[in-house]
């Protein structure tokens, strides 16, 4: 048991302390065998989430209602989970009722695919009862069960499927294959916020062409928000072979080749303002990209937060070049100033240098000059120099 489950593991015996049962279940067992990286640590257990307020002295509710209890234990978060079933889900959004069950069997038997069906008591013994393991081995995903009544039950679980694919380079098994094809439908049922997020792990993942390959053989994009309006560009889309990190991202992209406004994006897909303000930035880059190459006002003008999106982008659509964040950052430590604000000049001494100028709209176009001219280092950023080199170019200016 590596390092990281070791906390997970005294949390576990300290419920069995108690009387209860509890295991390590989900993404955490998975990727454990794997050998990945793990993310969060999901306990399942017996005892109810009262129960676990009462053994744990820091714990916050986040889920009472579906019977989830985060466990603060040695400066870590354990997501603590009543063992539970879902009952039918009429609306496709929420589970009409859950049911907390006595035994972990029921429990697994809720979770939507074999790989994410296993649990791992605190001696390291797995419980398997879907052959999970068998898929870990292979490489497969498989539903739990019978896929057609399982993304019935849930169509988020489809685009689950994808992106785990994406994230584990894993093939989808024949059948589910068949029926994600056949449910696909119902996805117009699920909530945006839930599908997003699903979609921004899809492209996100380590192999994300083969996720997207299924989004777009079975035609899945049809039954997504604004995908489905653009469906020809969806097919066309070019390779994309490396993940990308956001939806803001995913959004410039898909405006690139679709011309759809990327205020459209994100407001069907209900993201925030800064994911617009980021996925227009970086579309801006871009162009100025297309029209100027790499320059010292690109790097200027892009925060350095979206370097990272904007060599992502780069690489997809000229896969020829050969940009890296590092060397934009190189780029950005050189430049003479980080915004206007550290102008030696201001819209003031700007209006004192020509008196016989009423004040206007020059003054801010001056200012940009002034700017464009320091980031290219066509002028030093001092006082004296910069009035000099003002009184020189503003005859330009009107
Ligand atoms: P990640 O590493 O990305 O967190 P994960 O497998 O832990 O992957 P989560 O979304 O965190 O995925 O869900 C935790 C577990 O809960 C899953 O492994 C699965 O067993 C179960 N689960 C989550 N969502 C669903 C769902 N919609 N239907 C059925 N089971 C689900
Ligand atoms: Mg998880």
């Amino acid at each position: 048991i590596p390092t990281s489950f070791h906390s997970g593991q005294e949390v576990i015996e300290k419920i069995e302390q108690h009387g209860y049962e509890a295991y390590f279940v989900g993404g955490c067992v998975r990727d454990f065998i794997l050998g990945r990286k793990i993310g969060d640590i999901d306990i399942a257990t017996s005892a109810t989430p009262n129960q676990i307020q009462h053994i744990f002295s820091e714990t916050i509710p986040v889920g009472i209602e579906h019977g989830t209890v985060i466990v603060r234990y040695k400066k870590q978060s354990f997501e603590v989970t009543t063992f539970r079933t879902d009952g039918t889900y009429s609306d496709q959004r929420h589970p009409d009722f859950i049911q907390f069950v006595s035994n972990i069997d029921e429990d697994l038997k809720r979770r939507d695919f074999t790989i994410n069906a296993l649990a791992m008591g605190s001696d390291g013994r797995i419980l398997d009862l879907f052959q999970g393991q068998q898929d870990i081995k292979e490489r497969i995903i498989r539903t739990v069960g019978d896929g057609m009544e399982r993304f019935s039950e849930d169509p988020l679980r489809i685009i689950r499927g994808l992106r785990f694919s994406s994230q584990l380079g894993f093939q989808i098994d024949s059948d589910t294959l068949r029926a994600m094809e056949q449910t696909k439908a119902q996805l117009e049922n699920i909530s945006v916020e839930r599908i997003a997020t699903e979609v921004e792990k899809l492209f996100a993942g380590e192999h994300v062409s083969i996720g997207l390959n299924h989004l777009i053989e079975l035609e899945i994009y049809n039954h997504l928000p604004v995908m489905n309006k653009s469906p020809e560009i969806m097919r066309k889309l070019p390779n994309i072979n490396s993940p990308i990190h956001s939806l803001a991202e995913l959004f410039t992209l898909l405006h690139y080749f679709s011309k759809i406004p990327i205020q459209t994006w994100v407001s069907e897909w209900k993201c925030s303002k800064k994911t617009k303000i980021n996925a227009v930035k970086i579309g801006e880059s871009i162009k100025y990209f297309e029209s100027n190459g790499l320059d010292a006002w690109l790097v200027y003008d892009l925060d350095q937060e979206l370097f990272g999106g904007f060599v992502r982008l780069i690489k997809i659509l000229y896969p020829e070049q050969q940009l890296t964040v590092e060397q934009l950052e190189n780029m950005s430590g050189e430049l003479p100033i980080q915004s206007k604000r550290e102008l030696k000049l201001n819209g003031h001494d700007v209006s004192n240098l020509f008196p016989e100028r009423s004040k206007g709209p020059w003054i801010n176009t001056a200012l940009n000059l002034l700017e464009k001219a320091v980031v290219f280092k066509e002028v030093n950023n001092s006082k004296n120099e910069l009035k000099e080199w003002l009184k020189w170019n503003l005859p330009e200016i009107n």
